[in-house]
């Protein structure tokens, strides 16, 4: 019996094949779009859980492909038993894992963490260093890690793009990029230097709650008045 030809997939909303993609916004528009965000937010955190710069690290490392709500279901236990690069190198990753065997990539990320926890002992006096160059040389450690790292403990004014902010930039015309690091780039050159160190939450933070992969929720959009996407998503009928 012959079977029905499989319907053809919509894309995503703002995905790379999504015709409704936005034209870029101009740079009155982006800070516009930016500040709206800001208003409604004047104080925004990450949602990690930490104490100091060496557990934001771990945290930041064993968020990679993780909810940040599944790392703070076991950095907490960890945090105890490792507070320190000391105490966590000596852990080593066979002591790592078992505290972190619920979020994905459990076994390299251990690895990480210990290496990581070793290389912070031997090379840096079991402190975490305040500069890119030094934190991206460190295991499992990338440029978004080091953003963040940057970011949030150093009070740096750089950009970690993850994939919300990616599909954000994209979607909305605020700053379109085939890669990470061209998003991060017209970010930080469009982003008015008063909101950039704090830009990264409210975009995070956003994409996370609002303007979400598979449907944007337009209808409750601080910044929709500002935001260029050919196709803005209504309210569901009540
Ligand atoms: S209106 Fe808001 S939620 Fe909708 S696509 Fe634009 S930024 Fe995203």
């Amino acid at each position: 019996m012959p079977t029905k030809p499989a319907k053809p997939k919509k894309p995503n909303h703002g995905s790379a094949r999504d015709p409704r993609r936005a034209r870029l916004m101009p740079p009155a528009q982006a800070e516009a779009f930016i500040r709206a965000l800001a208003v409604a937010n004047p104080a925004p955190e990450t949602e990690l859980t930490y104490s100091d710069p060496f557990t934001l690290l771990v945290a930041v490392v064993l968020s990679a492909q993780a909810t940040d709500a599944a790392v703070n279901r076991c950095t907490p236990a960890l945090f105890a038993a490792a507070p320190t690069p000391e105490k966590m190198a000596a852990l080593g990753a066979d002591g790592v894992a078992p505290y972190i065997r619920t979020i994905g990539l459990w076994q390299a990320k251990a690895r990480n963490v210990a290496a990581l926890a070793q290389a912070l002992v031997e090379k840096h006096a079991g402190e975490v260093p305040g500069e890119r160059e030094a934190l991206e040389a460190l295991p499992g450690v990338g440029r978004k890690t080091a953003n963040v790292v940057l970011n949030v403990a150093f009070g740096q004014h750089t950009m970690a793009v993850d994939t919300h902010i990616f599909r954000l930039g994209n979607r909305c015309g605020l700053a379109p990029g085939k890669t990470p690091r061209e998003v991060e780039d017209m970010l930080v050159k469009r982003c008015p230097p008063d909101l950039l160190r704090d830009a990264h939450h409210w975009l995070i933070l956003h994409g996370r709650y609002v303007c979400k992969a598979r449907a944007p929720e337009c209808w409750r959009c601080v910044a929709r008045a500002h935001c260029n996407y050919r196709d803005k998503v209504l309210a569901p009928p009540v």
